[in-house]
């Protein structure tokens, strides 16, 4: 990937499969992101236009910058990814600079995938009590702008992740703005398994490891932590025996004992 001055551009790798859980979330983001860019002229023939934006909210370490990456691999779409945060403690001007050139490469690009990471930073509601308002308001000026502009601009798609939605500015959720709203929300038991199964399917485990049985015992988790669970039991067979060949349940109930979920019940009800 090319990096400038802080932004991105590649086509994932990421694909759907590499998401576990989510089934229903998949295919709403499958219709929203693939068919107006692999069927634009079905589109035109209807006189329906696609989706322009799509917010993503939901507990950190859940794949929502994971799901755009796939959205993004699916429809062969350059990705374009901005931080909120980032943008944010740039120059004055510099910030409103990389914003409407990251937009003119996405165009020069399409199709395009511009994912906003941390966005309520940028998006906040104006007025809120942020020590710097003219930035964040300057910024998300320059952010409606830009995505009026994509009207004309085909295969044009903003992605944008919070973990505050209620902290977005309505300007931003107008229709023809951020038209979808989706909530990610922490894996179930379910969504918990097939998470364990991606993030375990390239390692070697034991036959006595019952992915069920750890899904069961991790609730809270997030997928972030899942992934750290995996990773860590490994680094454990391997501190046991240096020389080990599979790593085994008690690798994983170690580490899994050592760990404590980030999200409290309280904070995701
Ligand atoms: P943040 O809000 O902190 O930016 P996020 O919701 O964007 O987090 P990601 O960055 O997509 O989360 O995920 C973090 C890590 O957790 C990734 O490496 C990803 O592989 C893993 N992960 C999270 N959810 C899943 C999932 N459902 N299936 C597989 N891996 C997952």
């Amino acid at each position: 990937p090319s990096i400038t001055r802080g932004v991105t551009v590649e086509i994932p790798k990421v694909t759907w499969e590499d998401i576990g859980g989510l089934k229903d979330l998949k295919k709403k983001l499958r219709q929203a992101v693939e068919w107006p860019i692999k069927h634009s002229a079905a589109f035109s023939r209807l006189g329906i236009s696609p989706v322009r934006g799509i917010l993503l909210h939901g507990p950190p370490g859940c794949s929502k910058t994971t799901l755009a990456k796939a959205a993004a691999h699916a429809a062969q779409a350059s990705f374009f990814s901005l931080s909120g945060a980032e943008l944010y403690s740039m120059y004055v001007g510099e910030g409103e600079a990389l914003l409407r050139n990251t937009f003119q490469r996405a165009r020069l690009a399409a199709p395009s995938i511009i994912f906003f990471d941390e966005a309520d930073v940028v998006a906040a509601k104006r007025g809120s009590s942020s020590s710097n308002i003219t930035v964040g308001e300057r910024l998300l000026s320059t952010l409606l702008t830009e995505m009026d502009g994509l009207e004309e601009a085909k295969g044009i798609l903003v992605l944008a992740a919070t973990n505050r939605p209620h902290a977005i500015d309505a300007a931003l959720m107008r229709p023809g703005r951020f038209d979808l709203v989706l909530y990610v929300p922490l894996p179930d038991l379910e969504g918990r398994y097939e998470i364990l199964r991606v993030h375990t399917r390239n390692m070697k485990i034991g036959p006595d490891v019952d992915l069920r049985r750890i899904a069961g015992d991790t609730e809270l988790f997030t997928g972030a932590e899942l992934e750290g669970l995996c990773r860590e039991a490994g680094i454990v067979a391997l501190r046991e025996d240096i020389t080990a060949t599979v790593v085994c349940d008690r690798h994983f109930q170690i580490v899994k004992d050592s760990l404590k979920p980030a999200l409290t019940r309280a904070e995701i009800d």
